[in-house]
């Protein structure tokens, strides 16, 4: 599959094998993930060689691209061992390598490495010079920096159209208080750095004043009325302005969460989906399917010109959502079984309760649970637990989601 192939790509994030099939099914046409080592996700969400390889040949055979980070910042001993992994992607059919560090951009070139390179947002890139010098040194996409207005991505893709040279915009997801990454709080609070994939994010946390002769003392910092999550940026959803980054000729759109559930991916990825396909849906529609998976409430983020104080969550710090993921169809029933497909609990699941489907092609129904609830061993209950496995009269294709809206 060649580069220019799909005009825009949605690509989207996978931190299991089970997340990257999720994607695919929900309409991605690319996904992205960490393979051993040097991705950005130190402590979990990196695929093992062989599960990298189960996942790009999956999504091949889907007509998807397996996108494969390395994005990492290396100390000069870590070369090597990134330019031995890459190497061994590149010869497994990675469809391009997600890098950030200059140096390993030479080292890779240098290895002979074929698989084109894309521009991490690590990288922080924020103008047509630096986009075309990483063309120079080979990458053939930039994944623009986060804290750009929608504006300075129009001038850039206006400057560097002719190039040939591939933008992508990072649409929907957590972001950071800092420029992208570039933050050391992480690494002062825990000595854990953001940088090498190990963040804690402490932005996310409440914060108190100590006066130091009153050990033990914390006095509570209101900033205004609504308390004190300083520094908790509201996740970043950029659904109104994918019609305008589409006309000016973005060539991809790009979904944070490598370390989400599988529902999340579903959910966000199908909506994207259907607004890349040129599907009008209200704003309001947009934010209610949104509200369905954990979320720290929604802005536009530096989109729009501007941060204001309405882009943070100053008064909770952790993630929300108006919907339980309680179970997803595993397989459809025939005739001769008497069922319609039968669902794999996730949660706990009642007899007779109303419950929200979403398809994998996008369509959202309500579905009214049998009473009792007829399990696959014949046994009859008021309520299923997970892991166990229903049978429902209906026909719901493989996929479909179940969740309780709350
Ligand atoms: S602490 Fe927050 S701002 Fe800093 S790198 Fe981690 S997520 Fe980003």
């Amino acid at each position: 599959m060649t580069e220019q192939q799909f005009k825009p790509e949605l690509v989207a994030p996978a931190g299991t094998l089970e997340k990257l099939i999720w994607a695919a099914r929900y309409g991605a046409d690319a996904v992205y993930f960490g393979a051993e080592f040097g991705s950005l996700r130190a402590y979990a969400g990196n695929f093992s060689l062989d599960d990298a390889q189960k996942g790009i040949d999956f999504l091949h055979k889907n007509g998807k691209r397996a996108l494969i980070t390395l994005n990492i910042y290396p100390f000069s001993d870590e070369y090597d061992k990134l330019v031995e992994i890459a190497g061994k992607l590149s010869e497994m059919g990675a469809d391009a390598l997600i890098v950030a560090d200059i140096g390993l951009i030479f080292e890779l070139k240098k290895a002979g490495i074929k698989t084109p390179i894309h521009i991490s947002t690590q990288a922080n890139t924020t103008s047509s010079q630096s986009v075309l010098a990483y063309q120079q040194l080979g990458a053939a996409r930039v994944n623009l920096a986060r804290e750009l207005s929608f504006e300075q991505i129009k001038k850039i893709r206006e400057d560097t159209l002719k190039s040939g040279m591939q933008l992508e915009v990072f649409v929907h997801g957590a972001v950071c208080f800092s420029y992208s990454g570039r933050c050391a709080i992480s690494d002062y609070l825990t000595g854990r750095k953001a940088n090498r994939g190990e963040c804690t994010h402490p932005c996310r946390w409440g914060y108190s004043l100590v006066e130091e002769s009153r050990p033990g003392q914390y006095f509570p910092v209101f900033e205004d009325e609504r308390g004190q999550y300083l520094f908790n940026d509201k996740d970043l959803a950029l659904f109104e302005y994918i019609e305008p980054l589409k006309n000016i000729g973005v060539n991809a759109f790009k979904i944070e969460g490598r370390m989400k559930s599988v529902h999340y991916i579903a959910s966000v990825v199908s909506l994207y989906r259907q607004l890349i396909d040129g599907k009008k849906i209200s704003s309001e529609d947009c934010l209610k399917l949104l509200s369905r998976v954990k979320n720290r409430g929604y802005s536009t983020g530096f989109m729009k010109g501007e941060i204001t104080p309405e882009d943070y969550s100053r008064e909770k710090s952790d993630t929300s959502s108006e919907a339980v993921f309680v179970g997803d169809i595993v397989s459809v029933g025939d005739e001769e079984t008497e069922i319609g497909c039968i669902c794999h609990t996730r949660n706990k699941i009642f007899a007779g309760e109303k419950l929200e489907v979403m398809t994998p092609n996008c369509e959202i129904s309500e579905i009214a649970m049998p009473s009792p609830l007829k399990l696959i061993d014949g046994t009859e209950v008021q309520f299923a637990n997970n892991p166990q496995k229903i049978k429902l009269e209906q026909k719901l294709p493989p996929y479909s989601i179940l969740r309780r809206i709350v």
